[in-house]
This record gives C-alpha cells, sequence and structure tokens, in this order.
C-alpha cells in the first residue's frame, strides 16, 4: 500500500509497504452480484510517480492517498462471478488494486480480454496494454506527414513505449535513432530494427544527432537535456511527440527548456497528449493491427519480470532509474 510521498526517489519499504497480513476466503467472500479475480500480472509505468505527489497539478492522474492499496494496470483470471456479463476463466485487464486477490462488481474500466494466439498474458500490460496503446496511437495521430525516408528520434527506446515506436516507424519507412540507458538496452533496440542506437550515458545525444540528424520527428519519453538536444537537431516543420518526461519526476516535476525560442524560427509543432483522449479513435485500429503483428514475431517486446506483490517497492524505484532491463512485470501467480 501506499505509506508516504517521496521527497526525490520513492524508497522501498517507506513510499510503499508490503503488508502480507491480509487474507481471504475464496469460497465464502461474498460477491455482491460482482466477480472474484485471482491477480496473475501487474504493470509498474513511470506515471506511478506523479500519483505520489499530494499537490499534483501538472499530472493527470489523481494522487495516491496515504494507506491506499495501491492500482496499477493488470491481468487478472476470474474464479467466481455472479455477474452475467464476467464468466469464470475470463481474463480481466484494467486497472487492478495490488493484491493477489479482487473482487469487483462490475466491468467498469476493465475489459475482458480476447486472446486467440495464445500470447503470454504480461504482454497484455506492456505492448498490447497501455503502454503499446500509447505508442500506437499517438504515432498514428501525430507522425503524421511525410513519414517515408523521414528521421524520427526516440528517447528511452528500450522502454514499451519507446520499442513499439522504433518499430512502428521502421514499418514506416523511417530512419531510427534511439537513445537508452545501458548496452544492454542499446543491443536491444538495435535487434528490433534501429538504425542508430546509443547509450544516452557513455555517448552525448547532441553529438549523434548532429551526425546523423537534421530529425523530423523527435519521440519524447524523457524531457531535459534530451529534449533541448531534440530541437537543437530538428529540421524546418519538424513534430514533437510529446509523451513523457521522466527526467523531472523525481526532482521536482519542473521542465526548463532553454532553447524553446527555435518552436519559433523552425516552425516546430509540439503535440502533448494523454492516451485515454486518443483511445476513442484509435481503439479498435489498435486491437486490429497490434496483436497480430506480435503474435507473427514481426513486432517484438521485451520484458523485466519481478516476483510476487513484495517485489513492488523495489520494481517501482527501478523503473524511476532505469535500472530495469525492459518493461517491468510483476509475476503475482501462476493461473
Ligand atoms: P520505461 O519502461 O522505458 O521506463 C522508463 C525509462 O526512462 C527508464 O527505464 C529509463 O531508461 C528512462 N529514464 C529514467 N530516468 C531518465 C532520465 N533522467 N533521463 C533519461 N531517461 C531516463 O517506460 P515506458 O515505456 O512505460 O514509458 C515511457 C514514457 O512514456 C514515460 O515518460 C511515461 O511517463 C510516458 N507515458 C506517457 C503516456 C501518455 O499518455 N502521455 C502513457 C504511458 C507512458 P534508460 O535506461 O533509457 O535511462
Amino acid at each position: 500500500f501506499f505509506n508516504a510521498y517521496p521527497e526525490g526517489y520513492p524508497v522501498p519499504g517507506k513510499t510503499t509497504v508490503y503488508d502480507a497480513t491480509e487474507t481471504i476466503d475464496l469460497d465464502t467472500v461474498p460477491l455482491n452480484g460482482g466477480f472474484l479475480l485471482k491477480t496473475l500480472e501487474l504493470s509498474i509505468d513511470p506515471y506511478m510517480r506523479g500519483r505520489m505527489r499530494p499537490l499534483n497539478k501538472t499530472m493527470y492522474a489523481a494522487p495516491y492517498e496515504i494507506g491506499q492499496v495501491i492500482p496499477s494496470f493488470g491481468v487478472g483470471v476470474v474464479l467466481r462471478s455472479e455477474n452475467s456479463k464476467v464468466k469464470v476463466g475470463n481474463h480481466i485487464y484494467g486497472l487492478l488494486e495490488h493484491r493477489q486477490y479482487v473482487v469487483r462488481k462490475d466491468l467498469e474500466g476493465l475489459q475482458v480480454l480476447v486472446n486467440p494466439s495464445n500470447l503470454p498474458w504480461s504482454a497484455f500490460i506492456g505492448v498490447l496494454g497501455m503502454p503499446g496503446r500509447t505508442a500506437f496511437m499517438a504515432w498514428k495521430e501525430y507522425s503524421s506527414g511525410r513519414r517515408c525516408g523521414e528521421t524520427v528520434f526516440v528517447s528511452a527506446g528500450a522502454g514499451p513505449v519507446g520499442s513499439l515506436v522504433i518499430q512502428l516507424a521502421k514499418l514506416d519507412g523511417l530512419k531510427v535513432i534511439a537513445s537508452a540507458g545501458s548496452d544492454e538496452k542499446v543491443q536491444f533496440m538495435k535487434d528490433i530494427g534501429t538504425d542508430v542506437a546509443f547509450n544516452y550515458k557513455t555517448t552525448k545525444t547532441a553529438d549523434v544527432l548532429e551526425k546523423e540528424g537534421p530529425i523530423d520527428i523527435y519521440w519524447d519519453n524523457v524531457g531535459g537535456e534530451t529534449l533541448e538536444a531534440a530541437i537543437d537537431a530538428s529540421r524546418i516543420n519538424a513534430r514533437f511527440i510529446e509523451c513523457g518526461m521522466i527526467s523531472a519526476y523525481n526532482s521536482g516535476h519542473t521542465f526548463p527548456i532553454h532553447n524553446f525560442g527555435q518552436i519559433i524560427g523552425k516552425s516546430l509543432t509540439f503535440h502533448g497528449f494523454i492516451v485515454d483522449r486518443l483511445r476513442e479513435k484509435w481503439e479498435e485500429e489498435f486491437y486490429k493491427t497490434v496483436p497480430p503483428l506480435v503474435a507473427s514475431g514481426q513486432i517484438k517486446f521485451k520484458e523485466d519480470m519481478y516476483n510476487g506483490l513484495e517485489s513492488v517497492g523495489d520494481a517501482i524505484l527501478a523503473v524511476q532509474k532505469g535500472t530495469n532491463k525492459a518493461k517491468v512485470v510483476i509475476h503475482v501467480a501462476d493461473e
């Protein structure tokens, strides 16, 4: 559960606390017309840090309350049901509280998953879940234009959002430059087709962009100095897809950009977005397009599995610090 608002990085065991005392009788817990889920997989995402902020003016999701059992996106399987829309054995995706078992009244905010290709359920919190939607929907909505032959730069390219953006950009015929913070992540970005993959901790982003740019599109996952380097390396009429600014999530959440004046001289377009606002327009196409590409292996994904609810605090910190190896998944239970 959420225990204390952090200063700086979240502290496992202090910001969030694992409480193993809760018990539930699976056969008798009252459902009151609802259903009982067994939690299988939970997602740990960067935006969760924004919810650990009491006066949350810049973020879109409400702050966690002290003592609240943390919710995050997850997949559970239905063990019992008194709801006619939900069958035993259905797999459900949506915001789930971090518990082994969850009782829900109805499907509000949740969806029943279909999985004809028998993909691992964890894929539905990454490439086929909220991060995958983010990449697909905003890429479709904002990358438009000449595309083929253009150059895109993607930061945090080894995560679930960045790695899908890279692969969609390659399918569209762009040259892709992408950065990440470890050599293992750089290798993964090469494996999924990135033309120029580099470790921003050992190579200066500005130098790479000067050599390999100019860029037509920047997919921004990090903000800060990386965004400034992208502005310097952008072509006239370049598009900036402002997805996230994780470099400031743990340091006061302010985003000074020193060369922002170039937005006028270079006629730059900045598209900030929240994925939920794109869902109505793009959800159908997302589910028609991405699961088959994943099932056929044309789109690849990588996961970094943590075991059990007791690992949530460490996993949250790893995502914020970048010590994660890929999309962070909490494996709570086998089916
Ligand atoms: P990742 O799994 O890629 O995790 C975040 C990564 O950010 C870390 O692994 C780390 O990788 C990198 N990072 C951390 N600190 C810094 C830093 N100071 N400078 C540069 N990179 C840093 O995350 P996701 O793919 O899930 O999400 C990517 C971005 O998309 C996030 O900013 C997130 O907030 C945003 N997002 C936005 C949504 C929207 O609706 N607008 C929806 C979903 C996600 P590295 O090793 O490369 O440093």
